[in-house]
């Protein structure tokens, strides 16, 4: 069964498209969250952002990248929250990788992106220690 978003790629259903490349479509969300809100997804339906090649993620980001001006230009925003809901427990629900772009105006009383998490850890410098060579030792 095609995701949503695959189905607007081949036109089965309605998308405001708002551009396309050869590995990418970019158009509005359905149930903006402000004026412009848009997804940026790779033609394929990857559904995590690793399952992408490291080129479709490319083409993916540098769509974000020319898109944001424009985006913020068209609808007068005075920024961008940009980010992904990437994997069921970080709120994803169309198994589709996309990245969202919304438009952010002075006082429309939204929060950063701090605000997905209700509270902060209390890391020790142990714990800390080794999160950054689980990392950086990947
Ligand atoms: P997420 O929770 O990150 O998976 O967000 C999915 C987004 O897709 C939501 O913001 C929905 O409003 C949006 N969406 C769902 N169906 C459609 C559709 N047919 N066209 C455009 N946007 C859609």
């Amino acid at each position: 069964m095609p995701t949503i978003f695959e189905q607007i790629v081949s036109g089965d259903i309605p998308g405001r498209i708002v551009h396309e490349t050869d590995t990418t479509v970019a158009f509005l969300d359905a149930n903006p969250l402000a004026r412009g809100h848009t997804l940026v997804i790779p033609k394929e339906p990857y559904e995590y952002l690793d399952d992408m090649p490291a080129e479709v993620a490319s083409d993916v980001f540098g769509v974000v990248h020319e898109l944001t001006p424009t985006i913020e230009d068209a609808v007068d925003a005075d920024a961008t929250t940009i980010g992904m809901n990437n994997g069921e427990a970080a709120g994803q629900e169309v198994p589709h990788a996309h990245v969202h772009i919304v438009p952010r105006f002075d006082g429309d009383g939204g929060g950063p992106i701090h605000a997905v998490s209700p509270s902060r850890p209390d890391l020790s410098d142990a714990e800390l220690d080794d999160i950054e060579a689980a990392i950086s030792e990947g």
